[in-house]
């Protein structure tokens, strides 16, 4: 499944770096003999091991405080925290609990992510911290998302040493992922401009749920976002992800306005967002806000956590979706999650030729000549060198 982690609560330096072997394992085997020697130089270890003073967030009277970094603009009493669980008022100022302190650490290919239009075929050094602004009932990697940062096994990482260990490994990205990376937004930034000074990539999954100051801050940084658009209503977001749609769509407007690349996933879950009429409005309106070369992914839902009770998405209604997103007039249209289904390939909207093959996270042949279709010339949105 696209951008699965697998915890690991008591994984040690050799379970990483056998770990890291295996994920990359699953796009180049040649690499795997190739990995260089990665040092964290200590365990994973429970408890709270750094904290950061938050850049966004109001005083009070009483001593509480209002978050900014999210919508949900907690208001938080002395000695509490915020939804997200990493963030904590300590004598009248906010924290982030998860500063420097990832408990997720992987090289993926970029497709895991899935970005298919951002330097196909590479490796995204990947991380998340515990913690998440969601509470979706389909979460995938809910053992992390839904925990306290003192109940996770996690690494002190500071920035540098995670851009180190990625330029070691071959990485030409970092990806924040996983679990909601707008929670651990200092880590994040910080990274963010050592990554733009060592002339590798910022990516992201995410939620899209964070507020237009800390967005446009971020974005001086970003390279390009894939973001969940989980569904196409308010009662979506809030019954089954405790969020809300509206922000997640102006997060959309201001990224392209920002320049960053843009890619979607809607995660189609049976019965519940996989409504044709509503499939139909949500891509009228991507092409209409956001440009019809905006690349979607129509992602398949397997049964888990909270939604256990339901089959997973049948293959048609993915077919279908597509269907209905191409004569809507989006251009890149993907399904995910079926290995080998002909919609993990990018396709020349102008003359119709495959232009980049994949099967799974694997890239196969790539006809594409300075960022243009090999075949016709048309120029294909995305990140190419
Ligand atoms: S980032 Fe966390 S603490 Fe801040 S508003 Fe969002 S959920 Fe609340």
């Amino acid at each position: 499944m696209s951008d699965k982690v697998i915890p690991n609560p008591k994984m040690t330096k050799r379970d990483f770096l056998r770990f890291c072997g295996m994920n990359l394992c699953m796009f180049s085997a040649a690499s795997v003999f190739c990995l260089p020697k990665i040092s964290l130089a200590q365990p994973a270890k429970k408890g709270l091991i750094k904290t950061k003073l938050s850049p966004y967030f109001t005083s009070l009277e009483g001593g509480d405080i209002q978050c900014e970094l999210c919508p949900h603009r907690c208001r938080v009493p002395k000695g509490k925290r915020g939804i997200c669980r990493v963030r904590e008022n300590r004598d009248g100022k906010y924290y982030s609990l998860v500063y420097g302190n990832p408990c997720a650490i992987h090289l993926d290919p970029i497709e895991k992510k899935p970005l298919f239009h951002v330097l196909p075929g590479t490796g995204s050094f990947s991380l998340a911290t515990a913690g998440c602004n969601f509470q979706c009932k389909f979460c995938q990697n809910w053992e992390i998302s839904q925990a306290f940062p003192e109940d996770v096994y996690s690494y002190d990482v500071p920035p540098e040493i995670i851009v180190k260990k990625a330029k070691e490994m071959g990485a030409h990205s970092i990806a924040y992922t996983y679990v909601e990376p707008m929670i651990f937004y200092e880590y994040m930034l910080d990274i963010g401009y050592l990554v733009k000074k060592a002339g590798l990539l910022n990516v992201t999954h995410s939620n899209g749920f964070i507020n237009p100051a800390p967005l446009r801050n971020l974005c001086k940084v970003l390279d390009a976002a894939n973001i969940d658009l989980k569904g196409f209503s308010e009662t979506f977001y809030r019954e089954f992800c405790s969020g809300e749609l509206t922000p997640v769509l102006e997060t959309l407007k201001t990224l392209k306005q920002e320049k960053v690349h843009l890619e979607i996933t809607n995660l189609m879950i049976p019965t519940k967002n996989d409504e044709m009429p509503v499939v139909r409005d949500m891509c009228l309106w991507v092409k209409k806000e956001l440009g019809a070369d905006t690349p979607i992914h129509f992602s398949r839902f397997y049964p888990l956590y909270k939604l256990k009770n339901l089959p997973p998405t049948p293959v048609s209604t993915l077919d279908k979706a597509r269907a209905m997103a191409l004569s809507a007039g989006l251009e890149y249209v993907y399904i995910g999650n079926i290995p080998s289904h002909e919609g993990e390939n990018t396709f020349c909207p102008k003359c119709k030729k495959m232009i980049i093959q994949r099967t799974g996270y694997m890239v196969g042949e790539v006809h594409l000549k300075g960022g243009k279709c090999g075949y016709c010339g048309k120029p294909i949105p995305g990140i190419w060198t």
